[in-house]
């Protein structure tokens, strides 16, 4: 399809489910709401509600086409190229709808695209137009509290029983797995082999007997990520994904599509904040647009974003048209972390005191909830420091780290005091 007609039914649906926005390019300081959070903070019954709207509006968009434009067709996609995807995302992002941040970061971003290349096709088609239609959310069942950097030292076991698996072990840091119906786990499946090769990847049902799902809270206010025990829970064999003992082939898929998926700002209230039109009327509404080293300042927020914004698409480009990720996906994670969180202390810096204490001044005290979150921005989806290891091994040629020991068995590696 051209892009042309593209665009033009593209416009024709939103303009027919949704208002375009005021705001779009343009920014009116002090008008409409200042709140600025990457993570949610809202009360339990607030979030649900928010839930309820991101799944109702993947549904619209999901009948009409649009719900999954570079999917095959077979599972409900529409089959189109990556352009037609980003031209969709540029026009949605002029138009007043719904966040669908629960549905898309994790199970439509990273879990989905796991399925599509590792499931069996009748898994494909169980869960794929589900997800993408917003009926299923799913959430990422990797890190434990002994591994997060070092994921392939996960210790949460799945045995064999018959046609079924049995899953005990924990799991933390789970984001969205409250409002979630299934989960992707990596589980231990042979502690002989060494620790990347003896693990499998799982759906699992996470309302399934044994799934328990406690919350964390966390110091920007709200609990969007959780502890998950899994306790005797039982997997049927064909929820596996791909072959056993090769789930970190399987997990790669997953990380890879993370980091893409983590550093892109999309359209949402931190995009806006940190967009230059925001920052620009910021400066005039405290006085120092004239300032010529905030002005410089400015300009290098705008150029650093604007290019980890270009490596972000051509990462995105690349894992949407099925390519191997480069490592463009873990530089624009790096990248896009470090230019949240100066934003946040660079716009700190213009407010003043008005940033920790609430004045009810527009634009200001806004600021705390965007600040204290970027700490954990440059830890999910994999750490600054990993980030930078594989900045300086593969786009630098630097020698590998030493001390990962890829041969020996995984039971001989681990710490003493571990479970069984
Ligand atoms: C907001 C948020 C949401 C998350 N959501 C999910 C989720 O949905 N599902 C999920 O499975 N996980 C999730 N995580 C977990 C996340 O993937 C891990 O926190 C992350 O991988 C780091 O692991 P860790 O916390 O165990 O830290 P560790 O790995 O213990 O690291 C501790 C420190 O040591 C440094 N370090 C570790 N190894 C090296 C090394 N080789 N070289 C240099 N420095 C190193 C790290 O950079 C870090 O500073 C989330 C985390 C956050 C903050």
């Amino acid at each position: 399809m051209s892009m042309e007609k593209f665009a033009a039914s593209v416009r024709e649906f939103l303009d027919g489910h949704a208002s375009r926005r005021e705001d779009a390019g343009t920014v009116e300081w002090g008008v409409g709401p200042d709140r600025i959070a990457y993570f949610s903070a809202d009360p339990p019954e607030v979030d649900a509600a928010k839930v309820a709207q991101a799944r109702a509006w993947q549904a619209t968009r999901y009948e009409a086409g649009f719900g999954w434009v570079t999917g095959p067709a077979e599972y409900g996609g529409r089959g189109l190229d990556t352009l037609h995807d980003l031209v969709y995302d540029g026009i949605e992002a002029e138009y007043d709808v719904p966040d669908t941040g629960v549905l898309a970061v994790i199970g439509l971003g990273m879990i989905g695209p796991t399925i599509l290349a590792h499931a069996q096709d009748h898994i494909k088609d169980r869960y794929l137009p589900s997800m993408y239609r917003g009926d299923t959310i799913a959430c990422q069942l990797f890190s434990e509290p002994a591994a997060g950097s070092d994921l392939a030292s996960l210790e949460t076991k799945a045995v064999k029983d018959g046609d079924e698996w049995v899953l005990d072990g924990q799991k933390v840091w789970t984001s969205i797995a409250q409002h979630a119906e299934i989960g992707m786990a990596l589980c231990r499946t042979d502690p002989d082999l060494p620790k990347h090769k003896g693990i499998t990847a799982f759906v699992v049902d996470m309302k399934a007997p044994g799934v328990e799902v406690r919350p964390l809270r966390q110091m920007s206010g709200g609990a969007d990520f959780n502890e998950v025990f899994l306790t005797g829970v039982r997997v049927p064999d064909d929820h596996r994904l791909g072959e056993v003992n090769n789930g970190w082939r399987v997990a790669l898929t997953t990380l890879m599509n993370e980091r893409a998926t983590v550093g892109g700002e999309g359209a949402g209230p931190v995009a806006r904040a940190t967009s230059l039109p925001f920052l620009t009327a910021m400066l005039e509404a405290n006085g120092v647009l004239d300032d010529r080293a905030t002005r410089r300042r400015l300009a290098e927020l705008y150029a650093d974003q604007a290019a980890t914004g270009y490596l972000n698409h051509q990462a995105i480009r690349r894992m949407r048209a099925g390519q191997e990720p480069g490592p463009e996906a873990s530089v624009s994670k790096l990248l896009f972390a470090q230019n949240l969180t100066r934003t946040a202390h660079f716009a700190g810096e213009v407010s003043g005191p008005r940033m920790i204490a609430d004045t009810g001044e527009w634009g200001t005290w806004s600021w705390t909830e965007l600040l204290l979150s970027t700490p954990a921005l440059r830890i999910l989806g994999g750490t600054e420091e990993i980030m930078k290891n594989i900045l300086a091994e593969r786009v630098l040629g630097l020698p590998k780290e030493p001390g990962i020991d890829t041969k020996s068995p995984f039971r001989e590696m681990r710490r003493s005091g571990s479970s069984s």
